[in-house]
């Protein structure tokens, strides 16, 4: 805003100034012509004065009247000449030197006036003795001094009004100057304000990116720190507590994608129960937290002896235990099982309570099949879980497969 002001200012004052300068220029030119006007007129009226009195003095001396005939035509041209000349001067100093021009021409007219009456009288001598008498001369040589005196005053006039009109179009083409100057100034202050915001814009977006960066980085981070956060809840809500193992949750998420894959690809499923022998003796006898550490134990037989990929081994509840096998025989579930039990004797547990033997064992259900589209997940499940009830029935510490799942849950003993 104070940019657009300065140039308003500036623009105004060139304006004004280049309008001043036409106006001491127009003005000189009408003055030029005006003392020229002045000039010639002032040489025409000593021009005709002069005819005028030689005019009249030829007449006399050569008694000859019709010398005298072009001199009212004559006079009649010098009284136009002065006025034209008193207007011309009328503002100037000049006008006093033409009034007193014109007062010494009235009194050589008045003369001249009555030498013409003598004349037509033919009074030649008296005409010839008022013509050279002191008078006339003296108010012709008047006449002659002041017109000397208003060439010279016009001169110096002229002089006058040059030096005005000089210094004139000097003090415009000084504002002019500095106005072209003020606008160089105010163009260069502007562009240095231009640049500066430019710098300050620059600044400013440099610093934005930098912080969106940081922010990035921040955001970044703290989703990485999230998405780990939500991996291990994941992995807590999907881990039984205890053994570490995974939970009935995760299992029964496993048990359903296993058995959609198994309906898929027709490949067999295979799934074993475990349940610890005569576990609630173990707990009366040890204690509670003895019996969780047995339950530790008993997992961690599970852990490293179910070590095939996408094999799971999960807590079922209580002191059961399911593994999922799959594309797994017969023959292989039931080789695990028997690996798994053989393990969990041989870490001889001590439990004295037990009637089946003196260490701690389990008795396992084993149940394999092939999924089709008209069973229900939980047959195969029933299967492994009557294995289990049967091997139980049929002494513990054993294990047993059931014979044809899901179409009917015979066991084998
Ligand atoms: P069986 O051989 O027929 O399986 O006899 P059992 O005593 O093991 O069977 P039962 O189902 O009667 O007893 C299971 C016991 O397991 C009862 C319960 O106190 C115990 N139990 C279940 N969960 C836990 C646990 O997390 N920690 C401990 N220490 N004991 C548990
Ligand atoms: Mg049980
Ligand atoms: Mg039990």
């Amino acid at each position: 805003m104070r940019f657009l002001g300065s140039l308003h200012i500036v623009v105004a004052v060139l304006l004004l100034t280049t309008l001043a300068g036409l106006y001491a220029d127009l003005k000189s030119e009408q003055l030029h012509a005006q003392n020229l006007n002045v000039k010639l007129g002032l040489e025409r009226m000593v021009r005709l004065n002069q005819s005028l009195t030689s005019s009249v003095a030829m007449a006399v001396l050569e008694k000859n009247t019709l010398r005298a005939a072009s001199y009212h035509s004559l006079r009649a041209e010098l009284e136009a000449t002065v006025r034209e000349v008193q207007n011309l001067t009328r503002t100037m100093l000049l006008a006093s030197d033409m009034d007193a021009l014109a007062q010494d021409q009235a009194a050589l007219r008045a003369v001249e006036g009555e030498v013409f009456a003598l004349m037509r009288e033919e009074r030649w001598p008296d005409a010839y003795k008022l013509l050279l008498a002191g008078d006339y001369a003296m108010s012709l040589k008047l006449y002659e001094i002041n017109s000397d005196t208003a060439v010279g005053a016009l001169v110096i006039e002229l002089a006058n009004i040059g030096r005005q009109q000089d210094r004139l179009r000097q003090l415009t083409l000084a504002f002019r100057l500095g106005a072209v100057l003020l606008l160089l100034w105010t163009g260069w202050r502007y562009s240095s304000r231009l640049q500066a915001e430019l710098a300050e814009q620059t600044r400013l977006r440099a610093a934005v990116t930098t912080a969106n960066e940081a922010l990035e980085g921040k955001v970044k981070q703290r989703t990485l720190e999230l998405e780990a956060v939500n991996h291990q809840l994941e992995a807590l809500s999907a881990t039984d507590g205890l053994t570490g193992l995974a939970n009935r949750r995760r299992f029964d998420t496993c048990w359903a994608e296993e058995w959609q894959r198994a309906l898929r690809t027709g490949a067999p499923l295979a799934v074993i129960m475990l349940d610890v022998d005569h576990f609630k003796a173990y707990n009366d006898h040890y204690g509670h937290q003895q019996g969780d550490e047995c339950l530790r134990r008993v997992g961690e037989a599970l852990r490293v002896n179910v070590r095939r990929a996408g094999e799971l081994v999960a807590r079922y509840g209580g002191e059961e235990f399911v593994v999922v096998m799959p594309g797994t025989t017969a023959e292989q579930a039931l080789q695990v099982a028997e690996t798994v039990r053989a393990a969990i004797q041989d870490a001889q547990i001590a439990h004295a309570s037990s009637p089946v033997a003196s260490v701690l064992t389990v008795s396992l259900g084993v149940a394999v099949g092939t999924p089709q589209s008209s069973d229900m997940p939980d047959r195969l499940l029933q299967a492994a879980d009557a294995a289990l009830y049967e091997a139980k029935r049929q002494g513990r510490n054993r294990m047993v497969l059931a014979a044809a799942v899901p179409a009917s849950s015979t066991l084998l003993g």
